[in-house]
């Protein structure tokens, strides 16, 4: 710490030592989008070089970080120059540091009104995008700054980057917007769940999840990780004076421009948006890592002017770190639904976000050994949101001498039965499908509210239920009388009455919740929703071979195997047969309203899961336009077997090109 540092040779060595590390975390964070330290820990790296070289301005040096920004553009991308450089933001960590930037920017300014705009920083990944005659033209990271790496391709396939854009009156015909791509919450766990399932290295938060979506060299790839983006800057401005028109002028454009942002008359106004947001962005379906505040006026912004790596007219202010120390006391392995066994983390309880964590999943067993989490250890964990907490890392210098590594037991905890991993799985499993614990995960999952909904179900009532012997399977849930669930403790007349009406509600369902309800493997909410809307009804699900499944777009072998064993078992179709004749009824899907609205497609090769006729009705289905020329205007070539000379006309224009799989993932 710079408190340490008493000669200038002594701050000449910690410089040198702290610029080492940061390049270090600069190249795992930017290059390879894996840090290993958190951003809050790099953050205190990064304020002690600018306090020792702020103490010391004759260490200051061209290439020390705190001059540059980001990382180097990778080689394995072509490269592109910026028009005008990217830069970063400066940082506050202090509500005094907002104040002391609000006096900075009178100061400079003088006696004039000044307004702000507080905007969410979101925490995507900063992306330039040039259209040229109102098309996007480029896509490019940010890079070094003044160099970023060429990902046309794979940002054409994120659904909110509009293609062509309604340019105003008298705006020139090329020019650059910037914004964050960024990941959903969502998206985010269901990826790290399919990597756990697949035993491969997790992304530490959705921001390197959105990185790495982007940074790769197969757009299929960035086109399967719904991805989506939120604009916030537009050069040249057009008419716009102000930050906030330029917001609303985006929005007009066709960007998907974030709503959360408002313009302030006082540096209080700005106070008061950080102190809501910070609580308020856990309702958020993305990743805000603090709020942004910028000078509205452009006058003056320019008036204003940069630094080496940053506009002296904006401030990023961090929310403080949604993470903690804390020691596992013990690692106890948990029964799912379908039998996994999820390692989890028992905590000493700590304080994080607001929220008191006692537990953090591990995901699985190559994962802890990954982390080499063992009882006992001092552990950094991490709260993003309403994602379940996970620890981070093991803080390796104060294990105790006496830890051993963690292994996963042989039997079940609930039901003792020997547990099974099969080769090249990374999940282990009981396979015991009367498994007290599975069956109660089971019901959970039925009762759950993206299934069938019915709150008033905790594990402590439906503990009882299974006990009594009064639940075995969901169908029995429609059973339940008054009188029994009158036996349970802490039901009264009122709350029984209530939970039989949300259980009566229940019965009507679409067809996408009940599948899911159902709880078939590999079947979640979105691949229920992607079958029911093929299907139609579940008769004819039911009687669907696997080629039939298979054909589906989205739908690959094991979801295809999946579901037809499903649906083969007779205890399925007795579940659901006991389900209707209980009163579930199936409401048939509604269509779904054009998510690729006026994007035109062309097909060119032969398609393995579907004929060139499906394919342009799939399109047409979800708004697309199918055509048969590549022209600039074609936004996506469709790339089968055997293709002809489209593909390289399209390779010519830039035009995006999608190969079977990717086109599956966008139809689906
Ligand atoms: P930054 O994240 O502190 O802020 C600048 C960026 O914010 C801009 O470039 C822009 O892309 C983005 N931004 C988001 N919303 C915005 C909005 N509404 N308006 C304007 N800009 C907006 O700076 P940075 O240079 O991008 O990255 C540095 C940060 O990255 C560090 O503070 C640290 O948190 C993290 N980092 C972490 C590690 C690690 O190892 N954990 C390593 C390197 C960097």
């Amino acid at each position: 710490m710079s408190t340490a540092v008493h000669t200038i040779e002594e701050a000449q060595e910690r410089v040198l030592e702290l610029r080492r590390l940061i390049e270090y975390h600069n190249r795992m964070y930017y290059v390879l989008d894996q840090p290993e330290i958190t951003d809050a820990e790099y953050d205190a790296l990064f304020r002690e070089l600018v306090e020792l070289e702020t103490e010391y301005p004759e260490l200051v040096t061209p290439d020390s970080p705190t001059q540059r920004v980001g990382g180097p553009p990778s080689d394995a991308f072509a490269k592109v120059t910026h028009r005008v450089p990217m830069l970063s933001l400066n940082n506050a960590f202090e509500r005094d540091q907002v104040r002391e930037f609000d006096r900075r920017v009178r100061r400079t300014l003088g006696e004039v009104e000044i307004e702000y705009v507080t905007e969410l920083k979101i925490d995507g990944l900063a992306m330039s995008l040039l259209y040229e005659d109102g098309r996007y033209a480029v896509g490019a990271t940010r890079g070094d700054g003044y160099v970023g790496e060429d990902v046309t391709a794979n940002v054409k396939t994120i659904p909110s980057v509009p293609l062509s854009v309604t340019v105003p009156a008298e705006f020139p015909s090329t020019f650059e917007v910037r914004g964050e791509v960024y990941m959903p919450k969502r998206s985010f766990q269901r990826l790290n769940a399919e990597l756990a399932g697949q035993g491969k290295p997790l992304f530490a938060n959705p921001r390197n999840a959105a990185a790495g979506a982007v940074r790769q060299l197969d757009p299929r790839i960035t086109a399967s990780r719904r991805l989506d983006t939120f604009i916030y800057a537009l050069d040249p401005p057009g008419s716009a004076r102000t930050q906030a028109q330029i917001l609303s002028l985006l929005g007009e454009m066709g960007f998907h421009v974030n709503p959360i942002f408002r313009t302030q008359t006082s540096i209080d106004g700005v106070l008061e948006f950080l102190d809501e947001w910070q609580d308020k962005r856990h309702e958020l379906d993305y990743e805000t890592d603090g709020v942004v505040i910028k000078v509205n006026d452009l006058g003056q912004q320019a008036e204003l002017g940069f630094v080496s790596r940053s506009p002296r007219w904006a401030l990023a202010f961090k929310f403080p770190p949604e993470q903690a120390e804390t020691v596992v006391s013990e690692i106890k392995v948990y029964v799912g639904r379908t039998g996994a066994i999820t390692p989890v983390a028992w905590l000493e309880p700590v304080v994080v976000g607001g929220t008191t964590v006692s537990r953090a999943t591990l995901h699985n067993e190559d994962e802890v050994a990954r982390k080499d989490v063992r009882g006992g250890d001092h552990v950094i964990i991490q709260r993003a949101g309403d994602v379940i907490p996970e620890v981070v890392r093991v803080i390796s210098d104060k294990r105790p001498g006496t830890s051993r590594p963690w292994h996963m037991p042989q039997n079940c905890p609930e039901c003792h039965t020997p547990l099974v991993r099969e080769p090249g799985e990374a999940v282990t499993r009981c396979i015991n499908p009367l498994c007290p614990a599975q069956v109660r995960e089971h019901l959970r999952h039925f009762v759950g509210r993206s299934a069938m909904n019915i709150e008033g179900f905790g594990y402590a009532t439906l503990d009882q239920l299974i006990t009594r012997g009064l639940v075995k399977d969901p169908a029995d849930l429609y059973h339940l009388t008054r009188d029994q669930l009158l036996t349970l403790e802490g039901f009264a007349d009122r709350s029984a009455q209530n939970l039989l009406e949300r259980i009566e509600a229940s019965k009507s369902a679409t067809l996408a919740r009940f599948l899911f309800a159902l709880g078939i493997r590999h079947v979640g909410d979105h691949m229920a929703g992607i079958l029911a809307e093929h299907f139609g009804s579940i008769d004819r699900l039911q009687s669907a071979g696997v080629e039939e499944l298979q054909s589906v777009g989205g739908v690959g072998p094991t979801v295809a195997a999946g579901v037809h064993e499903y649906f083969q078992r007779p205890e399925s179709r007795r579940l659901i047969d006991r389900l209707l004749e209980a009163g579930v009824t199936i409401k048939a899907p509604d269509r779904r309203s054009g998510p690729l609205a006026g994007k035109s497609f062309v097909i060119t090769g032969t398609l393995k899961t579907m004929t060139r006729g499906q394919a342009e009705e799939r399109i047409k289905e979800l708004g697309g336009i199918p055509g048969s020329n590549v022209s600039k205007k074609t936004d996506y070539l469709v790339v089968g077997e055997e293709p002809g000379s489209k593909l390289e006309k399209a390779q010519r224009l830039k035009v995006a090109i999608l190969d079977e799989p990717a086109f599956l993932a966008l139809i689906r």
